[in-house]
């Protein structure tokens, strides 16, 4: 029988594990399919407290593993599939690799997954010059218009780091005023390779004779006109859905939008021994530090309900 197990590698996970492996728990942390969560996807993290310099995304998330592993935290590469709580009162957790652990805690840590516009061809075209990650894409698009799509920190963030590769970087944009925060904001308006489209959706990605993306069809909600915009890449930065799926069928309850929901001043969830942390249960605030912050909540709450237990 595990004491915790913590599903996914995040900030929330690793944090989590830092805390529950220095109180002795020896933590299982299952890694889901995206290790190390969103920050191996971004680049420069400038507002993590203690990096006066910055940080890039994924070192901080190397680091966090490391810190989690002196302290005993084992990981395993595996996708959980469902949790169960038992009638004894110990939690059932399945892999889709046909691991079964049987726990006396865990904490869903699972973070939250880049969102899609929904049109037809979309999914086929991922990898195509369709991503969600400039991090790890960017380089491949040298010398070459691209676009970003969202008007979030996420977009801005990404459109400047484009600026780097790409010979322009449209930000495509459904409002006429970005959702990012000012200094994220100002940063990629400023920069002379970014362009603006304002009020505009994509309706179509345009395919060349090789499968490859090579266009946007766009309508502009103010003026109605359709237009096309030539380019190499499209990265979809339109914000996340968090990762929930696995929840079907546990008992956990969950918001309209698919959140965890918590008990409001811990980490607690409806289902006793069930903790969660980070985005998969945070749709405010989202950042990295949050997600430590509650991923620490949960590692303690998780101590005492085992403390508890043993009497
Ligand atoms: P976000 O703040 O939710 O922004 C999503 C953007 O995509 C919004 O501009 C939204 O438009 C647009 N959008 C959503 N659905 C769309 C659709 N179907 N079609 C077209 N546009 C759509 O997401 P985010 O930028 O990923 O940021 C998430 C959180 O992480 C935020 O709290 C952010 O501050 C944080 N973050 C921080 C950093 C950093 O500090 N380094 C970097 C990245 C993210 P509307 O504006 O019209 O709603």
């Amino acid at each position: 029988m595990e004491n915790v197990i913590i599903i996914g590698t995040g900030c929330a996970g690793w944090t989590a594990a830092i805390y529950t492996g220095r109180a002795n728990l020896s933590p299982l942390i299952l890694s889901g399919d995206q290790p190390g969560g969103q920050l191996t996807t971004t680049t420069e993290v400038e507002n993590f407290p203690g990096f006066p310099e910055g940080v890039m995304g994924p070192d901080l998330m190397m680091k966090m593993q490391q810190q989690a592993e002196k302290f005993g935290a084992r990981i395993e590469y595996d996708l959980v599939e469902s949790i169960t709580r038992q009638e004894n009162g110990s939690i059932q957790v399945r892999t889709n690799s046909g691991s079964e652990y049987l726990t006396r805690t865990v904490i869903i840590a699972t973070g939250a997954s880049p969102r899609h516009l929904g049109l037809p061809n979309e999914k086929s075209l991922i990898g195509r010059g369709l991503t969600s990650c400039a991090t790890c894409d960017g380089a491949f698009y040298r010398n070459v218009p691209v676009a970003v799509l969202g008007g979030g920190d996420s977009a801005c963030e990404e459109a400047t780091f484009l600026t780097r590769f790409a010979s322009k970087v449209y930000l495509i944009h459904r409002r006429d005023e970005l959702r990012a925060s000012k200094i994220m904001a100002d940063r990629a308006l400023a920069n002379p390779k970014i362009e603006p489209v304002w009020n505009s959706e994509v309706q179509e990605y345009i395919v060349d004779a090789e499968g490859d993306v090579c266009g946007v069809r766009i309508f502009n909600r103010v003026s109605n006109e359709v237009s096309t915009l030539d380019l190499k890449c499209v990265f979809v930065a339109i914000g996340h859905d968090p990762n929930t799926g696995f929840l079907t069928g546990s008992g956990v309850a969950l918001d309209s939008d698919g959140y965890v929901l918590l008990d409001g001043v811990s980490s607690r969830t409806n289902v006793p021994g069930i903790f969660s942390a980070g985005d998969v249960a945070d749709r405010s605030y989202r950042q990295a530090i949050t997600a430590a912050g509650s991923g620490c909540k949960a590692a303690i709450d998780a101590e005492h309900y085992i403390a508890d237990l043993e009497g």
